[in-house]
């Protein structure tokens, strides 16, 4: 069925009226009424739901956050994110199906109406086509969507962690783990040993992810290569993987063709990959659709990179950032407000800020603020206590990310440069 909106009037005994259906762009969503809403993959697999103003998003994993703005102490605004647990979990999951099951049932009946909204992309499929629709949707119950997250574990070690503006991109998991991973303040990687796929291996993932997503593959617009450091491996592999995706996959603005189309391909990078991979292969990389690295910078401050046993100084890192911007390679830096308490309060924020001010930084590049969130049994707890470092407070925090904001607009050569935030606790996959 093609892309489009199409409004349903229901009898009053079949719930809330008027039903907008969202078709194919690029998931399916089910709007009762106006403020209820359900999103499906074009499987039809629930991914999100909004009603009475929260927000819930469902994982591959099978996890099930919920995201509301709540106002907290000195009236700060922030959004709490929580994992839905137990029977509030099931609940939430089973509410997907039976919220839209009058919604069927009424089409099935043939009892509704088509509602002429004057909207552009309006359209008016037919009983079966929509009946098709709703079923797809209906058809995961609960022994299918434990068996799905089965099906993504057998495909993918944890998806640990995005940048925000790619939470839907496709995860390609061409290397597992961080090849460092002893940032204290870091754990995503904790859990497995660096590994890189062969060639072999590779293709049989990429096999694996398309037939795990299925037609809900479309919904993803980008490419996301894996895990922490997929960039570090040999030159020649590097390359030879970027060509496969070439192949088989249309990237960048290409003629179109029946392959699957993406926009570009993304990942994350350390400071010494990004200094040492040489113009020559970045620029290979940047005609095969590499288009943004995203680097953990953290901080500027060197004696605080040292306690924190983050590689590299500050000043291989703006080496690196210069010189993926002279290969054509957009970056994405990210800072992370809060690290080294009120110690290294001003001397993070001077310090990175004028490391900020020496890269060549422009309006296709991003700089993404991330509180520090520290889990009771991380190794940065251990070091904060040994060297006399309170976490900040949710206020000193809140001032912390201003002082940031405030110095990133007023300065000539960043006001350019957008800023977002990346709050790691929204992330699932
Ligand atoms: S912060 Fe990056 S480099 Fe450090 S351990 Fe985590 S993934 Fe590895």
């Amino acid at each position: 069925m093609r892309k489009g909106i199409v409004a349903l009037e229901l009898d009053s005994k079949d719930g809330p009226s008027p039903v907008y259906i969202k078709l194919n762009a690029p998931a399916h969503s089910v709007w009762l009424g106006g403020a209820e809403g359900y999103t499906y993959d074009l499987e039809g697999r629930p991914f999100a739901a909004f009603f009475n103003e929260r927000r819930f998003r469902r994982a591959l994993d099978g996890r099930v956050i919920e995201t509301v703005w709540v106002t907290g102490a000195r009236g700060l605004r922030h959004r709490r994110v929580r994992l839905l647990e137990g029977e509030e979990k099931s609940g939430l999951l089973r509410r997907f199906r039976e919220r839209v099951q009058p919604v069927y049932a009424a089409v099935s009946a043939g009892r509704y109406r088509l509602r002429k909204t004057g909207h552009p992309h309006e359209i008016q499929p037919d009983r079966d086509a929509l009946r098709q629709l709703l079923q797809t949707i209906f058809a995961w119950d609960d022994a299918r969507l434990a068996a799905d997250v089965v099906a993504f574990h057998r495909v993918y070690r944890p998806v640990s962690i995005l940048p925000p503006d790619q939470y839907l991109a496709l995860y390609i998991q061409m290397t597992l783990g961080c090849y460092y991973n002893r940032c204290v303040f870091c754990d995503f990687y904790r859990d497995r040993p660096y590994r890189e796929l062969d060639d072999a291996g590779f293709l049989r993932h990429l096999e694996a992810v398309e037939h795990y997503f299925g037609h809900a593959i479309r919904m993803r617009k980008t490419l996301f290569l894996g895990d922490a450091n997929a960039l570090h491996m040999p030159a020649d592999a590097l390359l030879r993987r970027f060509e496969i995706l070439n192949q088989r996959y249309r990237i960048g603005r290409r003629a179109a063709d029946d392959r699957l189309a993406f926009s570009g391909i993304y990942s994350f990078i350390d400071a010494f990959t990004g200094a040492h991979l040489s113009r020559d292969v970045l620029t290979q990389l940047t005609r095969l659709g590499l288009r943004r690295v995203y680097l953990g910078f953290e901080t500027g401050h060197d004696p605080l990179r040292h306690l924190l046993q983050k590689p590299g100084k500050t000043q291989q890192v703006i080496e690196a950032v210069q010189n993926l911007k002279q290969a054509g390679v957009c970056v994405g830096v990210i800072l992370l407000n809060g690290i080294g308490g009120r110690t290294f309060f001003e001397t993070h924020l001077r310090d990175s800020l004028a490391a900020l001010q020496a890269m060549p930084l422009d309006a296709q590049d991003m700089i993404y603020l991330s509180d520090l969130m520290v889990c009771e049994d991380s190794d940065y707890r251990t070091v904060a206590q040994r060297q006399g470092w309170d976490l900040l407070s949710a206020e000193e925090l809140h001032a912390q990310r201003q002082q940031w904001l405030r110095a990133l607009r007023s300065d000539e050569r960043l006001r350019h440069v957008k800023v977002a935030n990346y709050d790691i606790r929204e992330f699932v996959y």
